[in-house]
């Protein structure tokens, strides 16, 4: 037996979504089941219901992985939640546990494959599917605790946005005393801005044109830069320890590397569904490095939850119906999101 829930979802990709019932399983020993409250819309959403990854993997395919919700319902073996609790589930459900990757905290690159929160196959044979949904039955150890001082609309893209951000500025070391470039100002930029601010460190926005210079200030930034003309590049040679790119597209990575002092890093967050020409000068000059991140593993998500609970920092968002899910995914292709829009799952009711 199973649940009936409300979702929306995309019938094929490219599709616009549309309104569709899915089933959630009955509590297992080791599931909790949580009504969704929130879910935020990351461009990874559009990347996968477009059909940017290759053909949909389950139709219809319900995407979200920025989940905020109560637990209504756990298994008789659960230990880290209980009924009532606030909780939030990002972009993975499950993966094996014993691979060496897991072992130390990375589910993310699980040797066997993480389950993503949709459109990978679970362990059941079924298809995982999305936060665009009324409520979802998961594993309690893929399950995060929401502090309560988080507002958790706004709280909901730090499971993803926030999270792919946080770890990577960490790993690279940002901090007082290290200049940060955060390239593209949109969901996961804005909480980089906000993250490395709250790590200590100082921080530039590099972003296509002057028109969220304000607005980048506002959010903390202690400097602005349009880069469409080409001519920041040059002005800004030898200036960063670490490049956050978070954009959506390719961007030109030699011009990227320029601007990264001795020893700095261009970390990619950012998916660019093209391969990406590397000039190996601009990397060996400064001894430059260039890496990339996926989201990042449960202890880490959790201590990223945390920090954002003690530095009071969550995302800056618009709120939209379940109805409005298509007009905000073709605002977001215009760049015309400040900066994360978050579904009220009550209106899938
Ligand atoms: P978003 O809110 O749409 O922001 C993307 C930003 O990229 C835009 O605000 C824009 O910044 C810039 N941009 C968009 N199109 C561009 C183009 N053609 N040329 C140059 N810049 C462009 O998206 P998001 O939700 O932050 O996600 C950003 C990317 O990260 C997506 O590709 C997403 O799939 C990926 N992602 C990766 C992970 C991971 O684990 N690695 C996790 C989540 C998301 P400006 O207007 O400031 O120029
Ligand atoms: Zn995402
Ligand atoms: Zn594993």
């Amino acid at each position: 037996m199973s649940t009936t829930v409300n979702a929306y979802g995309a019938p094929k990709a490219g599709a616009p979504l549309e309104p569709v019932t899915i089933e959630r399983r009955d509590v297992g020993p080791h599931d909790v089941k949580l009504d969704i409250l929130y879910c935020g819309i990351c461009h990874s959403d559009l990347h996968f219901a477009g059909g940017d990854f290759g053909p949909l993997p389950v139709e219809p395919l319900v995407p979200g992985h920025e989940i905020v919700g109560v637990v209504t319902e756990v298994g008789d073996q659960v230990t880290k939640h209980r009924i009532g609790d606030r909780v939030g589930i990002g972009c993975m459900v499950d993966s094996c546990r014993e691979c060496e990757n897991c072992l130390r905290g990375d589910e993310q690159y699980c040797l066997n494959g993480h389950t993503l929160v949709f459109g990978a196959a679970d362990r059941d044979g079924s298809f995982t599917q999305g936060g665009y949904s009324q409520a979802v039955v998961a594993n309690e150890d893929f399950v995060l605790r929401v502090p309560e001082s988080l507002t958790p609309a706004s709280a909901a893209p730090l499971l993803c946005a926030g999270i792919t951000v946080y770890a990577p500025l960490k790993k690279w070391g940002a901090a007082p005393g290290k200049r940060v470039a955060v390239v593209g100002l949109g969901g996961l930029g804005h909480m980089g801005v906000k993250l490395a601010k709250a790590m200590g460190a100082e921080v530039t926005v590099l972003s296509r044109s002057e028109d969220k210079r304000e607005a980048a200030l506002a959010l903390g930034a202690d400097a602005y830069h349009a880069t469409g003309d080409g001519q920041a590049f040059e002005k800004l040679a030898n200036t960063f320890d670490i490049i956050l790119n978070t954009v959506s597209a390719p961007i030109d990575l030699n011009a990227h590397l320029g601007i990264l002092r001795i020893d700095g890093t261009l970390v990619s967050v950012g998916v660019s569904t093209e391969p990406l020409p590397l000039d190996v000068f601009a990397l060996m000059t400064n001894g430059r490095n260039i890496s990339g991140s996926q989201f990042a593993g449960i202890r880490e998500t959790q201590e990223m939850l945390d920090f954002c609970a003690e530095h009071g920092v969550t995302a800056d968002i618009e709120l939209v119906r379940a109805d409005q899910i298509n007009e905000a995914y073709e605002r977001m292709l215009a760049s015309d999101v400040r900066y994360r829009f978050v579904i009220d799952n009550a209106t899938l009711a």
